[in-house]
């Protein structure tokens, strides 16, 4: 093994050809090289000294966005779940980065805080809604978030304000190589059964709409502005196509399921296919929400 891979163990978990598919939503995605789990940021600073620079790194949440290629990662994926510590004062809340997004939602509830509710319906983590600038139900992670702190690939933590960060739609700008590892959300006062009532009505109009009953990530593409990606693709008539192990869901055209021991390149074929489907009927480009690494991308 190798030298600096002794010394990753000092600070947490190493493990060898770990499938990611037992990481991702949609179950696809083949071995991570290295798959390290850090104690706490500490460990997490200190590893990323001891990770030798031409080492690829790949941070993780609950991979309820990711579309790993069937090869794997060449590389050192970082799964950031022990950094899980959660704080409230006041209207302040602060998360490290491996907080579930849904556990954000019940402490504000608890707390009688507001504009988080959507978080409920979001299956990642804090780290990766910030990242993605995750939203739903005309509430974004934008809205509240007033500053993150990250760590440089020298293990440096650095601390920046949300306006630092030119977040959009499903769009943050991090400087390069960096990870989140907290945020810091400001929220409103509210009443606190009025916030569990609308988590509520969220979750209920979700299970409605959305396939939750098979693997999945969430809307594959974005919405082209003044238009609906699920609309598209079902104009196209690719609702419910199938490639493989892998469909367009019969049930939200955005989404692409993982109903029979999919591959990732079953899921990247769907892709392809209603980008290249819509692009022909209507002239419009889907752009992936999914992130799609290697060959996928
Ligand atoms: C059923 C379902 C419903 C969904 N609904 C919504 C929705 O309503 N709205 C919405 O916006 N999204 C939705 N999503 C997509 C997804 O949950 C969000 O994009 C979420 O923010 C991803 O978080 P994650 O922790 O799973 O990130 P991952 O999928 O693990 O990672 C996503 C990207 O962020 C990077 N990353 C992760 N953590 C860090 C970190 N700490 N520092 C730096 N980079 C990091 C990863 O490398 C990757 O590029 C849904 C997904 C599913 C499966």
């Amino acid at each position: 093994m190798n030298d600096w891979v002794n010394i990753l163990q000092g600070y947490g978990s190493v493990l060898q050809d770990e499938p990611l598919a037992s990481h991702t939503t949609l179950g696809v995605g083949g071995p991570a090289r290295w798959f390290f789990r850090p104690e706490n940021q500490d460990a997490l600073c200190a590893a990323m000294l001891c990770i030798p620079t031409g080492i690829a790194l790949l941070p993780l949440g609950r991979g309820s966005n990711l579309l790993p290629p069937d090869t794997g990662f060449d590389g050192v994926v970082l799964d950031l779940s022990n950094l899980n510590h959660i704080q409230v004062y006041e209207s302040t809340l602060t998360a490290e980065c491996g907080v579930r997004m849904s556990r954000v939602s019940r402490i504000c509830a608890d707390h009688g805080l507001t504009g988080l509710e959507f978080m409920a319906t979001v299956p990642g983590d804090v780290g990766g809604g910030v990242v993605m600038n995750a939203g739903a139900f005309g509430q974004q992670v934008a809205d509240c978030l007033t500053r993150i702190r990250v760590v440089r690939r020298d293990g440096e933590v650095q601390e920046l304000q949300a306006s630092q960060l030119e977040m959009s739609y499903r769009h943050t700008r991090l400087p390069h190589g960096s990870l989140v590892v907290s945020a810091e959300f400001t929220l409103q006062q509210g009443d606190g059964e009025a916030v569990r009532e609308n988590i509520r009505q969220m979750r209920s109009r979700r299970s409605l709409t959305q396939p939750l009953e098979l693997p999945n990530c969430g809307s594959v593409f974005k919405n082209p502005p003044g238009d609906h990606a699920a609309r598209l693709i079902e104009a196209a008539g690719l609702k419910g196509h199938r490639i493989g192990g892998a469909s367009i869901s019969a049930k939200h055209a955005n989404f692409i399921v993982n109903d029979n021991e999919a591959s990732s390149g079953d899921v990247l074929a769907l892709i392809r296919l209603a980008q290249s489907t819509v692009k022909k009927q209507f002239g419009v480009n889907l752009e992936p929400e999914v992130r799609m690494l290697g060959e996928s991308a």
